[in-house]
């Protein structure tokens, strides 16, 4: 664990600093900058397993239920991953149903569980391709995550799901990890009333089949942004817009701040959740980015107030949190959208459109 930490963080640390201290060339420096931004996807990645494990060790996870587009998540899956596939020369190929699969279950537990296996199957893949697959039949909806990497022996199959567990261990070790991994998704299956199988041999690929029950539903879900869906933007229309950022962090603020400013938006800011209200009351604000952790007054409460005066001004909350409880209550309390960071670019800009034409 402690490897898994230091790892990427001496690399982050380590690269940052050359880039301060020595003169680099085009080509270097967007390298360096690539295993930095890798580096920090490493970590991130690394935390949040443990952050899911402690909460299912201290029995905290609760199961949030809602409806989504089960092909939606596929095709999302397919955008986050491809390339880090491509990075790798391989290639990652999804197979799903023409229509939409809308279910009715924990959409964050689903994803966390696809992403982990996706994970994995880029990562012990040197060669050839990954393919996700989305099948359903009257009781049972499969979803399919096979590689042609190094395969595992079939005495240690069973094993892979407890936690720590990992083929490699040592200092001859390959493959970055932290073992916790399955051990996620076999808990999260467990709580969806699913269950996880795994074909493998070693040296011939793997392939895990995830089973949940079909609770398919038979209407249209209610809408959700989604990630295959660009909505397309002009400068022209952004000019004239104002957003207010009620953010305390200066890094985060700094970040947002630099994102809008090449889309030419208007920005405000706030640094606590008073200061929000106050700006929000007396000046034209046509969206409001709000953090949920503020001083004063804290994102929720700050939301419920401003709309007692503007109650159809659109407030996004952002969040370091990641708890599902939080997204629940931020929408309850009249968020229009939920974001959790890091925030990707692209992401946040189409959230942004979404809520500016409206
Ligand atoms: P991690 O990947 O972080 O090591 P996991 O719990 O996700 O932890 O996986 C446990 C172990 O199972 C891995 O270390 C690896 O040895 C093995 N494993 C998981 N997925 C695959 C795969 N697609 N191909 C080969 N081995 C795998």
């Amino acid at each position: 664990m402690s490897h898994e930490i230091r790892t990427p963080v001496n690399s982050i640390v380590g690269f940052i600093n050359l880039l301060k201290t020595t003169q680099l060339d085009e080509q270097k420096r967007t390298y360096f900058l690539e295993i930095i931004e890798k580096s920090s996807l490493r970590l991130l990645n690394t935390i949040s397993n443990i952050i899911d494990i402690s909460k299912i060790e201290t029995k905290q996870v609760t199961i949030l239920k809602r409806e989504f587009d089960l092909v939606e998540t596929i095709k999302e899956c397919e955008i986050l991953f491809k390339e880090s596939a491509l990075s790798k020369g391989i290639s990652l190929r999804i197979n799903y149903p023409n229509n939409h699969l809308i279910i009715n279950t924990d959409k964050t537990k689903l994803e966390s569980i696809i992403h982990n296996l996706l994970i994995n199957a880029i990562k012990f893949t040197d060669s050839g391709e990954v393919l996700l697959e989305l099948h359903k039949d009257p009781d049972k909806i499969y979803i399919i995550v096979k590689d042609t990497g190094i395969g595992i022996d079939e005495e240690l199959i069973d094993k892979l799901f407890d936690r720590f567990y990992q083929v490699e261990t040592g200092y001859t070790k390959k493959y970055e990890g932290t073992g916790l991994g399955l051990s996620i998704v076999k808990e999260y299956l467990n709580m969806l009333n699913g269950k996880i199988s795994v074909k493998s041999k070693k040296g011939e690929g793997s392939t895990f089949i995830v089973e949940i029950p079909n609770i398919e539903i038979t209407k249209n879900p209610k809408t959700e942004i989604s990630r295959t869906n660009k909505n397309k933007k002009t400068n022209e229309f952004t000019q004239t817009k104002t957003i207010l950022i009620a953010e305390d962090d200066e890094s985060s603020y700094l970040y947002l701040f630099n994102l809008l400013a090449k889309e030419k938006i208007k920005i405000k800011r706030a640094v606590n959740g008073k200061e929000a209200v106050d700006i929000c009351v007396k000046e034209n604000i046509d969206l409001v980015l709000m953090d949920i952790k503020m001083p004063i007054k804290n994102g929720i409460e700050a939301t419920q107030e401003i709309h007692k005066h503007k109650p159809h001004l659109p407030i996004i909350m952002q969040t370091a949190f990641a708890y599902p409880e939080d997204k629940e209550k931020a929408l309850s309390a009249g968020c229009v959208e939920y974001v959790t960071k890091p925030i990707p670019a692209e992401f946040i800009l189409e959230v942004l459109w979404k809520w500016l034409k409206k």
